[in-house]
């Protein structure tokens, strides 16, 4: 089956083919860092780098680039408030946005680039200049600069609406008085006093760029005038994504992105996620009620980027449960390929395996099916664990299936490691292998039992000890 993804530009699932054979050119916007990112955010982190993971086991050679959107409305008044300097107080946001994402194993991007480096700002300038030039934007008495949108015909076409249909809702802002449409949006952003010392110079005076002008310009500066692939939450398709092409087409005149793909919210507890609501989670908020990170990872990844997902802490154990089914999956596998001597079928990747099935990635080929992928996964693992039982699987085939479990890997990243066992965990472990030394049975077995009872198994080998979830029930 081809590959294939759904467009929202045209609303289909689509064949997929990249403009360059097999090199494929991926943008994806990133977290505005003015606060911590909530899971929400990495609901869709997670799903382009399941979208990368799968591109690169098909064969592709990815590009990939994240904006740092570390100037825009909200980082400007979150650094007022805070009375530092805009750059000190976006790094904190900065330096948690890499932290999370490496708890949750998302892969980096090639790329990151801040929208206040000044190599982009003299882009956005450019690309500003060059619509002024073709009649696409107006400097307004305000002395921001503005998309006219009524002269690109193809506004609206991203979203699917009707330009007529675009309205004030509610009250219009002062500035918005200034604006020859209702739906213009600023591109350049006059200096005022509220802005303190965040300016750039700029032929319209000092200034700052509006926010869809920054991805226009550092996607293009980076990839080229044209991409492949650009992603985004649903919330991004309007009006931002609309306007990174009415601006980067409207500069070049070419199409600027052939494929669209958009992930749809998170729900917690079937609600919106909300301060107000007490419902609003970070990475370290889950973290800090005992999960890890790749149990986020799990429990993020598992439904259809298309498909709204619901957090909530049953799914968290759910998502315990089954890594902890797959550990003692592998663990299983493992003793028995030693057990036969064969230990080195655990690392060479066999070449030549007819049997093994493609299942998995084909679900994947289909727009991500991930549940689809992970259903034949754990379907798999009844079928292997039940072949065990019986014994009816030998070295060479239970090699077979480390291999296959290695190369799906690749893309889940799902496996144990151990130096991720939360705390207390860790704590315990500690102790236990203590009492184990001092030939304490007694105590290591009270230690054993309130493992059990976090979730954990401890088992003694001869590496020493190792410490797995308990599989849930099967
Ligand atoms: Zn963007």
């Amino acid at each position: 089956m081809a590959l294939r993804f759904f467009n929202t530009y045209s609303r289909k699932v689509e064949d997929f083919h990249a403009r360059d054979d097999r090199k494929v050119d991926m943008y994806t916007c990133g977290p505005t860092v003015y606060s911590r990112a909530h899971i929400g955010n990495f609901r869709a982190y997670i799903f382009e780098d399941l979208l990368q993971r799968h591109l690169e086991a098909r064969g592709f050679e990815v590009h990939r680039v994240m904006n740092i959107t570390d100037v825009d409305d909200k980082t400007i008044r979150g650094a007022r408030e805070a009375k530092v300097p805009l750059e000190r107080f976006t790094q904190q946001f900065k330096d948690a946005f890499f932290d999370d994402a490496e708890k949750l194993r998302i892969k980096r991007a090639d790329e990151y680039p801040s929208a206040t480096d000044q190599r982009y700002v003299d882009k956005m300038i450019a690309m500003i200049s060059a619509l002024i030039s073709k009649g696409l934007a107006y400097q307004a008495d305000d002395k921001s600069v503005y998309y006219r949108i009524k002269k690109f015909p193809n506004y609206g076409k991203l979203a699917h609406f009707n330009l007529d249909e675009l309205q004030s809702t509610g009250r219009v802002k002062h500035d918005e008085y200034d604006k020859e449409h209702i739906g213009d949006f600023a591109l350049w952003k006059a200096w005022d006093e509220d802005d303190g010392d965040v300016k750039w110079n700029s032929p319209w005076g000092p200034g700052r760029p509006g926010w869809h002008i920054e991805c226009s310009a550092m996607a293009t500066a980076i990839l080229g005038d044209q991409i492949d692939i650009h992603c985004g939450g649903v919330d991004n398709i309007f009006p931002h994504h609309e306007a990174e092409i009415a601006q980067s087409e409207g500069v070049t005149g070419k199409k600027f992105v052939n494929y669209w793909l958009h992930c749809a919210h998170l729900l917690v507890d079937g609600q919106k996620m909300a301060k107000s609501l007490g419902n609003f989670y970070t990475v370290p908020d889950v973290i800090a009620k005992g999960y890890t990170g790749h149990e986020i990872r799990y429990a993020l990844m598992r439904v259809h980027y298309r498909t709204q997902l619901n957090f909530t802490w049953d799914g968290m154990k759910e998502a315990r449960e089954s890594l902890g089914r797959i550990d003692d999956w592998l663990e299983r596998l493992r003793e028995l390929a030693v057990e036969n001597g064969r230990d080195a079928a655990l690392r060479r990747p066999r070449t030549s395996q007819r049997n093994v099935p493609t299942q998995f990635e084909d679900a994947l080929d289909d727009d991500l099916n991930i549940s689809a992928a992970l259903g034949f996964l754990f379907e798999t693992i009844r079928e292997t664990n039940r072949a065990m039982d019986e014994n009816k699987l030998d070295a060479k085939q239970a090699g077979a299936w480390l291999s296959w479990w290695e190369r799906i890997n690749a893309t889940l990243d799902f496996e144990s490691a151990e130096t991720e066992l939360p705390g207390e965990v860790k704590q315990l472990a500690e102790a236990r292998m203590q009492a184990r030394l001092a030939k304490d049975f007694r105590k290591s077995d009270e230690l054993r039992d309130k493992l059990n009872a976090l979730g954990w198994e401890a088992r003694d080998t001869k590496d020493g000890q190792k410490i797995t979830r308990r599989a849930g029930a099967k």
